[in-house]
């Protein structure tokens, strides 16, 4: 094991991630509300890096190998309008902007 995942590691372990989530709910949607990009990207790497210790760990083979079950979907960020804060999303922000604008599209009269 190199030094800098021995660091990463440390500094993820060390992390109060649930405490961070708990403090910081978006009202509009309900998902957890990060003050920044830069948050709501260390959360994600998080999850993944969390992932990646649990296919090491030995509870592996309890569960259905390769289904890629567990395997975290989040992998953007976004802007809020609703709390101005960031979220993370398994959409891609441009399917969410489409999306978005045919809504607004819809029901603009
Ligand atoms: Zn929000």
């Amino acid at each position: 094991m190199s030094s800098k995942k021995q660091f990463i590691d440390e500094v993820f372990t060390t992390f109060e991630i649930n405490s961070l989530i708990e403090r910081r709910k978006c009202r509009a949607t309900g998902k957890v509300r990060f003050n920044s990009k830069g948050e709501a990207g260390f959360f994600i790497q998080w999850l993944k890096w969390r992932y990646k210790k649990w296919l090491r760990g030995k509870n592996r083979r309890k569960h259905r190998y390769g289904s890629g079950e567990g395997k975290p979907k989040q992998r953007y960020t976004y802007g809020c309008i609703h709390c101005g804060g960031y979220h993370i999303t398994k959409e891609h922000p441009h399917d969410y902007r489409r999306k978005k604008e045919k809504y607004e599209q819809k029901y603009a009269e």
